[in-house]
């Protein structure tokens, strides 16, 4: 109630003070002056106020890190998509869709990470307002791969940990070339036995990408496949492919 005081926390009014109405830094001059303006309706300002309050939690720092990144809302868009503004849907490191026009509302506040892709989607150019340390090859991985990388798993990116394509032992490097996401359970799948699962990085069509091959109790030929299921686009160019030239659709996705 306190914060959802007319006046309190309305982020339409930039002279309307935030936080605690009770609070001795808030000039009770401002606050009449601001609850004269308010018209939300007491939902509205309700509303707000727990906005308001999820915000000092996320400033305060007392929610620690997760997975060596700051724990916040990490969302993925595309230049294109910030140009458009409106229309279209952005994506969060745990696998939600947050539209465009509320991105660019919370980007007020962010710390905007620009990624650069090749035209094969493999990370070029990591810009950043502040530095973040290790944590870069963590958002730039977010961006390319969106989640885990094991064909047909949904787990998402908040949920991944970093992982050598090929395993550090046998030579792989920490450069970002040779990591990729996977999440505990798939990752428990890469071994040398009979049952277990391979993982290099893919040439061809999907270069830079990490392709996973099957045991052959899986599939006896060992195909490698990339996973789709972060990567949208890849599986609607591929249905268009198929209704232009059915007969060269043969190569499924993998
Ligand atoms: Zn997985």
């Amino acid at each position: 109630a306190k914060w959802a005081r007319p006046g309190m926390n309305n982020p339409a009014d930039p002279s309307s003070p935030t936080g605690d109405a009770e609070h001795p830094t808030v000039d009770s001059d401002v606050l009449a002056a601001a609850a004269a303006r308010d018209t939300r309706t007491t939902a509205q300002r309700n509303h707000d106020a727990f906005s308001a309050m999820f915000r000092a939690v996320l400033e305060s720092g007392i929610l620690g890190r997760h997975r060596g990144l700051p724990a916040t809302t990490i969302i993925t868009m595309t230049l294109e998509q910030l140009e458009g503004a409106i229309g279209g849907v952005a994506t969060t490191a745990s696998g939600g869709l947050l539209p465009i026009g509320d991105a660019l509302a919370l980007a007020e506040q962010a710390h905007p990470v620009l990624v650069l892709f090749d035209h094969d989607g493999r990370p070029l150019h990591l810009g950043r307002r502040r530095r973040l340390a290790s944590a870069d090859q963590r958002l730039a991985l977010i961006a390319a791969d969106g989640g885990c990388t094991r064909p047909g798993c949904a787990v998402p990116a908040s949920m991944c940990a970093v992982h050598h394509v090929t395993d550090w032992q046998k030579g792989g490097t920490t450069d970002i070339d040779g990591l990729t996401l996977a999440c505990d359970a798939c990752h428990a799948r890469v071994d040398d036995s009979a049952a277990g699962w391979a993982t290099r990085t893919a040439e061809g069509r999907y270069p830079g990408r990490t392709e996973w091959i099957p045991p052959p109790h899986v599939d006896p030929d060992r195909r490698p496949r990339i996973n789709h299921r972060h990567h949208p686009g890849e599986l609607i160019d591929h249905a268009r492919r198929g209704m232009r030239a059915p007969r060269e659709g043969g190569d499924a996705v993998p």
